[in-house]
């Protein structure tokens, strides 16, 4: 079947995949020639296997030095259920299991052993090294999480900084240093700290491909509950700024039947790991958070991350967006941008003591500020902050899908720019454009300004489409700012280009709103995200069994292929992606029966042209006597979509009472506007009857006609 001299069969057969992702191998290689390693890689690009398979590959043991005793915990289980002699040690154990743990490691039992820094070093722990590396063999240090040894990045752990210690005492074993943050300063000193030799250094792109990124407005909590619900099942993470914010969310959602968890450092430790967990373990879908939720959190399968106010910086908003499907599966990343955020921050600024501090904050907003305001690319205007440049064109962006047109606005710049002149360069943005609004504020009336001959002039456009202009004008270097904190605008020598009618001023104005539309799902598709949420199910259950986490079982991806596949032999079932050896004789069974037997009722199913499994869950609700508003709750689906499925099961020609949802006259009206125009075009029917009727009542009805005929039909044959 394989050759089983190859890295790749090592690779299907303990962690049941068939491709190494990009820079995985090259690292792999360099362990496994006992080469110092440094790898920068995004989150999710695989850094685990990195170091997990050359441990397995070689004899003796992999130390890996991790700092979160939970990352720990988690990584272990992961491993163990792959079939792999995986341990840790931490202050969480008494001693006596401690000791159990070391006798299993010199029965070599185990491959990798997990342990904290501050651990690993304490003379107990090193004399127990020494033994091994006599009776065993040290294969390598894996640090993950590296950037903690640097006072630069951004998470320094000073426990960290006594690794270099382990060079002293085991010159010759290997060290393999894993992260996701560094800058250019933080890998060298990462290098510096740990004293690598010459290591194998590897940058992996910071292009995240799989997540799919946008601005919207925010226009407040329906729309965010909105988004929520058209993401039915699935986890994500919401953040805001403060735990006040937090709280308030997590409540807010939990009173409309939503199932969300707060998460922020104001809770107490047990409350805090419990609602982790419980995300973890798939109890709960949707956690609201301050940053404090985060590191340490390995969930693959998260497949949308929401800020509902502005991220500190670009870094912080790239590394909290990522946390999104690490699993390299499409996932959104949705910042919902109000200016206000922004004054606020700024509001903050001001107060700031020392100028330095002022300054970088400054820079910081405005870099999060150009992302949120940007028209290219968000990919190009990420990836710049790293250092890394990209082409754009990404069409994984709002901006991309959907460019925003250019318009030429030079008369309204040349007016603005006239108004910023005549009220002598003292004022900024807002001021300017309450002149130009001819705002009849006192300060403005006071000052005289009133009699300016721009005064008024722009009332033709919104305040914010003049703010619009403003901050294109401040980006494309058309107007400065100062920025002593007032930010009064001043003309530059292209301020008076553009007066003087020597230059163009072309903006962005952003694209109508739009919502992204998910095409009609075909029956096929329908088919198999139905399996899909059986097997969801069933690695749930599972999962609970065990009491692990459900991705480590399998991940989404590996549900997902199996459901289009629908592999019905255990021969079948082990070309699955993420299926191994131990996993497939663990849970090939389970699956393979949950897969065949929703093979054959479908095929049933599909015979008897009968409503599909979704629609008559709905009708069975609907029968009972729930409302539409109950089994959309329940089912965790859109009111409109339990309306479609009533249409459709009418049409078939079951018979639903729906005076509860369209009282007897409306339903005249209705039926007398289709004898008019027919019962083709829902728009037609609506255009004849007033604007009080709903598109959903007028399919209920509709569904009702032709139901009615269809059972006539079927009565003459
Ligand atoms: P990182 O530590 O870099 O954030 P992980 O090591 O947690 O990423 O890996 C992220 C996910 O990708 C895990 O679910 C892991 O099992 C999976 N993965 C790693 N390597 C591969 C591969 N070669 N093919 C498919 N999936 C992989
Ligand atoms: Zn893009």
């Amino acid at each position: 079947m394989y050759q089983l001299n190859t890295l790749e069969a090592s690779l299907k057969q303990f962690f049941g995949y068939d491709q190494f992702r990009p820079g995985q191998r090259t690292i792999i290689e360099a362990a496994l020639q006992g080469q110092d390693v440094l790898a920068i890689m995004p989150t999710g690009a695989g850094k685990s296997l990195c170091f997990q398979l050359p441990a397995l590959l070689k004899p003796g043991l992999t130390v890996v030095v991790s700092p979160l005793i939970a990352l720990m915990q988690d990584q272990v289980d992961a491993l163990r259920d792959n079939g792999i002699g995986a341990t840790f040690l931490n202050s969480s154990l008494s001693l006596e299991e401690a000791r159990s743990r070391q006798t299993e490691i010199f029965q070599g039992r185990i491959k990798l052993l997990y342990v904290a820094p501050e651990r690993l070093l304490t003379v107990s722990f090193l004399n127990f090294l020494d033994q091994v590396r006599d009776r065993l063999s040290l294969t390598g240090f894996a640090i993950d999480e590296a950037h903690c040894v640097s006072e630069w990045g951004h998470d320094f752990r000073p426990e960290y900084r006594q690794l270099s210690q382990l060079r002293d005492r085991y010159p010759q074993i290997p060290m393999f240093a894993f992260t996701a943050t560094a800058t250019e300063r933080v890998q060298q000193d990462i290098i510096h700290q740990l004293r690598l030799q010459q290591p194998s250094h590897h940058v992996a792109s910071f292009n995240r491909p799989n997540l799919y990124y946008e601005v919207r407005p925010r226009e407040g909590y329906g729309q965010l509950r909105q988004a929520i619900l058209e993401r039915p099942g699935q986890s994500g993470i919401i953040y805001c700024i403060s735990r006040k914010r937090v709280d308030e969310l997590a409540l807010k959602l939990q009173t409309d039947g939503i199932n969300a968890l707060p998460y922020h450092a104001g809770l107490n430790a047990e409350t805090r790991s419990e609602h982790q967990t419980r995300f973890i373990r798939d109890d709960v879908p949707i956690i609201v958070a301050t940053i404090a939720f985060g590191m340490g959190i390995n969930k693959p399968d998260v497949r949308f991350v929401f800020h509902y106010e502005l991220p500190r910086n670009l870094e912080g908003y790239y590394q909290e967006s990522g946390r999104a499907g690490r699993d390299n599966e499409p996932a959104s990343c949705i910042l919902f941008y109000s200016r206000g955020d922004a004054n606020k921050v700024e509001y903050f600024i001001r107060q700031k003591p020392d100028e330095q501090e002022q300054r970088i904050a400054y820079q910081q907003l405005n870099q999060v500020v150009d992302y949120a305001e940007g028209s290219s690319c968000r990919r190009t205007i990420q990836l710049s902050y790293f250092g890394e440049e990209f082409p754009g064109s990404c069409a994984n962006c709002d901006n991309c899908q959907n460019p925003s047109p250019i318009e030429d606005w030079t008369i309204e710049a040349q007016k603005f720019l006239s108004c910023v002149a005549r009220c002598r360069e003292q004022f900024g943005a807002k001021y300017i454009i309450d002149v130009l609004r001819g705002s009849k504020q006192k300060r403005i009336l006071q000052k005289g300004h009133d009699q300016l001959s721009t005064y008024g002039i722009g009332k033709d456009r919104t305040a914010d489409q003049w703010q619009l202009l403003a901050r294109s004008l401040r980006h494309q270097g058309f107007v400065d700012e100062t920025t002593d904190g007032y930010r009064v605008l001043r003309l530059n020598p292209l301020s008076w280009e553009i007066l003087k009618q020597q230059r163009q001023v072309e903006i962005r104005v952003p694209r109508q709103a739009t919502t992204q539309t998910t095409a009609s799902a075909t029956p096929r598709a329908e088919q198999a995200q139905l399996l899909f949420e059986q097997l969801r199910q069933l690695r749930k259950r599972l999962a609970d069994e065990q009491s692990l986490a459900p991705y480590m079982i399998f991940a989404d991806s590996s549900l997902r292929f199996m459901s289009q596949q629908q592999p019905k032999t255990l021969e079948a079932f082990a070309q699955v992606p993420g299926v191994g050896a131990a996993k497939l004789s663990r849970y090939g069974e389970p699956f393979v029966t949950v897969i065949r037997a929703f093979a054959q009722q479908y095929r049933r199913r599909v015979n008897r042209s009968h409503p599909s499994d979704t629609q008559q869950f709905t009708l069975d609700l609907y029968r009972q006597g729930c409302t539409v508003a109950e089994i959309a709750a329940q089912r965790d689906l859109r009111q409109t979509t339990i309306m479609s499925h009533l249409s459709e099961v009418l049409e078939m020609g079951h018979a639903i009472d729906v005076d509860a949802l369209v009282p007897p006259e409306r339903q005249e009206k209705i039926t007398g506007a289709i004898a008019q125009v027919g019962d083709f075009s829902l728009t037609e029917i609506r255009n004849k009857l007033d604007e009080s009727y709903t598109y959903g009542e007028i399919r209920l009805v509709r569904g009702v006609l032709r139901g009615q005929q269809r059972s006539e039909q079927q009565g003459k044959i």
